[in-house]
C-alpha cells in the first residue's frame, strides 16, 4: 500500500538557482555588448572623420600649392616683362616653353599677356600688330570703350587659344573686375567664374583666369592711383576648370569627392564637381580657399571607396558576436539554475523518501536492523525498538559499545548462532527464538527473522532482519503447555507427561540395563471424604498427598497424577537385578505408604486417609507402557483387594 505522500516545505531556491539571475546577467551583459557596440561605431564613426579631415585638407592643399606654383608662374612672367624692355613674341614663346608646364604644371590653359591700349591708341595698336604679320588682327569684341585690353601674347599660341588673340578682356566685366583688383593691389588676382573665349560648342567649362599686373617700369607705383596711371598690361593664365582639377586630383583621389564654388556654394557657382560629387556621403565638409583675392569654397565629399574602407565590420561583429555570447551565458547560466533546481528537488525527495523510510522503519513494531554478516554482528543499522528489549539505546549498538549477542541468553547462543550460521551459508531465512537479558536485569523473549545480502561473488555483505518482543506469546505459549501436560490442580505431570515420560525411561533403561519400577497409588475411600468433608477438602487433600509424594521421592523421579485419586511414581535406576531393584521399590513404596496414611491437617479434625499402592518393576522395552501400567494398576487392585493401605508387588500370579 502506497504511503500518503507527504511533501515537506523546501527551502527557497539560492541566488544560482534563480532564473532571475540568469536574465539580470542576459541584461547586463547584453547591454555591455550594446554600450561596446556603440563605441565600437562611435570609435570608428571618429576615425572615419579623423581620416576624412585629414584627407580632405590634404585635397585642399594640393590645390592650393598648385594655385600657388600657377601663381609662381604668372610672377615668373610678370618680372620677365619688368626686366625686360620689350619682351617679343618669341622671347615669350621661349620663355613659357622652357617652362615645360604640360609636363610640370599640366592644366594650364595658356599663360600669355594682355595689354592695355588707350583708345586714342586703339588703331595705331591694331595696325602695327597686324605689320607684324597678324594681317586680321583686331581688338574684339568691337565696341568704344577706353581703355582696351588686349591679349597680344598668348602660349601656346595654338588651337582654341588663337580665338583669344585680341580678345579685350577689359570688355566683360568678370574679368575686368580681376584686372583691376590685380591691378590696383599689384598682387595676383583670381577671377571669378567666366566662360573663356577659347571655349568652343562642345565640352564647354567653366573657366576662371588669374591676372598678375605688369606696370610701367622707372616709375614709382606705391598706391592705387599711380597704379592705375602706370598699368601696361597682365600676364595671365586662363584655366578651363574641368581640365585643371582633373589634373590636380585626377585618378589619385579615391577618398574624396570635391566641388569647388567661387564664393558661395550654389549651382551657378560651381566650378568643378568631381564624377560622384554629388552622392549623399557620410562625411561633408566645406572649406574656404582664399587666393588671388578671392574665395573659393570646397565642398569635399567622403567617396564611396573612402566609406567602404572605413566602414570596418568591427562594431557588427561586436555586435553579433557579442549578443550570441551572451545569449550562450544566458543560456548555460540559465540551464545551470533549472539543473541545480532540479537537483534540488531531487535532493529533496530523496530526503523525504528516506525521511519516510526512516518513519517507517520507526513505526515498524518490534526492532529493525541491518547488522555485519557474522557474529558478534555489529550493528549497521538498528531502529529505537532495541531500546524496549535491551534498555540500551541504538546510539550504543552503532557506536559499537554493546552487540546483539551481549544480550543473548547463554542457553540460547548456541542455538541462534548455528541456525543463522547455517541460513547464511545457504542463502536462506533463518527464524529463531531466544531470551533476550534486559539491562535492568529482566529476561524477555525474542523471535527474530532475518536474511542476509550478498555481493555478486556470493559474499554476504551484511543480515536485514526484524526483532519482535514475543514474551507474552511465549507465556501463553507455556501456559497451554502446562495445561497439556500438567494437573491444573496439583501441578504434578498428568498421564500424558507420564506416558511420555515412560516411554523415554524405558529406552535409556534399555541402554543401561538398569531396572525402574512403577508404584501405583490410590487412595483409600476418598470418595467418602469427598461425600462428608466436602470436594473442596478433597481437593485439598488430593494437593497435599501430591507434595508428599514429590517429597518422599527422589528429583529425577516423576511423580504424576492419573486423575481422580490416582497417583503413578516412577522411579529409576534401581541397579541391575530384579530382586534388588523390587526390594528397593518396595521399601520406597513403603515409605510412601506411611507417609500418606499420617493424617491430614486439613480440618479441625485431622483426616484420615490411606493409599493402596501396587508395584511393578520394568527393564527395557520389552512391555509396552500400556502394559506397564496396567500391570501397576492391577497390583494397585490387589493391595486394595487384600484389604487396603498396603503394597502389592505385580508378581507371577498377576496378569
Ligand atoms: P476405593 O477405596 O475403592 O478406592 O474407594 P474410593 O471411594 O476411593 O473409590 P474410587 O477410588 O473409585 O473413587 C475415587 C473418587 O474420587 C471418586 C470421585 O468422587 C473422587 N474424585 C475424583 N476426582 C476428584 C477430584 O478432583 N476432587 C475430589 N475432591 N474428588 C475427586
Ligand atoms: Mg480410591
Amino acid at each position: 500500500m502506497p504511503l500518503p505522500h507527504a511533501t515537506a516545505p523546501r527551502d527557497p531556491p539560492r541566488l544560482l538557482e534563480r532564473d532571475a539571475v540568469a536574465w539580470l546577467i542576459f541584461v547586463l551583459s547584453t547591454t555591455l555588448t550594446l554600450v561596446l557596440w556603440d563605441y565600437s561605431l562611435s570609435h570608428r564613426a571618429a576615425r572615419a572623420q579623423e581620416r576624412f579631415e585629414y584627407r580632405s585638407e590634404k585635397e585642399l592643399s594640393i590645390l592650393r600649392s598648385r594655385l600657388q606654383a600657377y601663381e609662381q608662374v604668372l610672377l615668373g612672367g610678370a618680372a620677365f616683362f619688368n626686366a625686360s624692355d620689350d619682351v617679343s613674341r618669341k622671347e615669350w614663346h621661349d620663355y613659357i616653353e622652357q617652362l615645360n608646364l604640360d609636363a610640370t604644371l599640366p592644366g594650364i590653359q595658356g599663360t600669355g599677356f594682355t595689354l592695355i591700349v588707350r583708345a586714342r591708341d586703339k588703331s595705331a595698336h591694331e595696325q602695327a600688330m597686324r605689320a607684324a604679320g597678324f594681317a586680321d588682327y583686331r581688338i574684339h569684341p568691337d565696341g568704344n570703350r577706353d581703355p582696351y585690353s588686349s591679349v597680344t601674347y598668348l602660349e601656346p599660341f595654338t588651337g582654341r587659344n588663337l580665338r583669344a588673340f585680341g580678345y579685350d578682356m577689359y570688355s566683360e566685366a568678370v574679368r575686368r573686375e580681376a584686372m583691376d583688383r590685380a591691378r590696383d593691389t599689384g598682387t595676383l588676382a583670381l577671377s571669378g567664374k567666366v566662360t573663356l573665349v577659347q571655349e568652343t560648342e562642345s565640352d564647354i567649362q567653366p573657366g576662371f583666369l588669374m591676372y598678375v599686373p605688369v606696370y610701367a617700369k622707372s616709375v614709382q607705383i606705391d598706391d592705387p592711383t599711380s597704379r592705375r596711371e602706370h598699368i601696361l598690361g597682365f600676364v595671365y593664365s586662363p584655366f578651363r576648370a574641368r581640365d585643371l582639377m582633373r589634373t590636380i586630383f585626377g585618378d589619385s583621389n579615391k577618398d574624396i569627392e570635391i566641388e569647388i564654388f567661387d564664393q558661395s556654394p550654389t549651382p551657378e557657382n560651381l566650378l568643378f564637381a568631381s564624377r560622384y560629387a554629388r552622392r549623399a556621403a557620410a562625411h561633408q565638409r566645406d572649406l574656404a580657399l582664399v587666393f588671388g583675392g578671392r574665395d573659393w569654397i570646397a565642398r569635399l565629399r567622403s567617396s564611396a571607396e573612402f566609406e567602404e574602407a572605413t566602414n570596418s565590420d568591427e562594431p557588427l561583429l561586436i555586435l553579433v558576436g557579442g549578443l550570441a555570447l551572451d545569449t550562450l551565458l544566458f543560456a548555460v547560466i540559465l540551464g545551470s539554475a533549472r539543473y541545480r533546481r532540479r537537483m534540488q528537488a531531487a535532493a529533496a525527495l530523496i530526503a523525504e523518501s528516506r525521511d519516510r523510510f526512516q518513519a517507517l522503519v520507526e513505526n515498524v513494531p518490534g526492532t529493525v536492523f541491518r547488522t555485519e554478516p557474522t557474529p558478534p554482528w555489529h550493528a549497521l543499522h538498528v531502529s529505537r525498538g532495541i531500546e524496549a528489549l535491551t534498555g540500551e539505546p541504538p546510539e550504543r549498538f552503532l557506536s559499537g559499545a554493546t552487540t546483539c549477542r551481549a544480550h543473548l541468553h547463554p542457553d540460547d547462543a548456541a542455538d541462534v548462532l548455528k541456525a543463522i550460521t547455517q541460513a547464511v551459508a545457504e542463502h536462506g531465512t533463518y527464524n529463531v527464538e531466544y531470551r533476550v537479558r534486559s539491562t535492568d536485569g529482566a529476561v524477555r523473549w525474542a523471535s527474530e527473522r532475518g536474511r542476509a545480502s550478498y555481493d555478486a561473488g556470493g559474499t554476504p555483505l551484511w543480515i536485514d532482519g526484524v526483532i519482535l518482543d514475543v514474551t507474552d506469546r511465549k507465556i501463553a505459549e507455556l501456559a497451554i503447555r502446562d495445561l497439556a501436560f500438567y494437573d491444573p490442580l496439583t501441578g504434578l505431570p498428568n498421564r500424558r507427561l507420564l506416558i511420555d515420560r515412560l516411554h523415554q525411561q524405558l529406552a535409556v533403561s534399555a541402554r543401561s540395563g538398569l531396572y525402574g519400577a512403577l508404584l501405583f497409588v490410590d487412595l483409600d475411600k476418598f470418595k467418602t471424604i469427598n461425600d462428608t468433608l466436602g470436594h473442596q477438602i478433597g481437593d485439598r487433600l488430593l494437593v497435599e498427598v501430591a507434595h508428599r509424594l514429590r517429597t518422599t521421592v527422589r528429583e529425577g523421579d516423576t511423580v504424576a497424577r492419573l486423575g481422580g485419586d490416582e497417583f503413578v511414581v516412577m522411579l529409576d535406576d534401581l541397579g541391575r537385578e530384579r530382586d534388588e531393584a523390587t526390594a528397593v521399590a518396595e521399601s520406597i513404596g513403603t515409605k510412601l505408604l506411611n507417609n500418606l496414611a499420617r493424617p491430614y491437617a486439613l480440618t479441625k479434625q485431622a483426616v484420615q486417609c490411606t493409599p493402596s499402592i501396587g508395584l511393578t518393576t520394568f527393564r527395557g522395552q520389552d512391555l509396552s507402557v500400556d502394559e506397564l501400567i496396567r500391570r501397576a494398576d492391577e497390583a494397585m487392585y490387589r493391595a486394595k483387594a487384600e484389604g487396603r493401605n498396603c503394597l502389592h508387588v505385580f508378581g507371577a500370579n498377576d496378569h
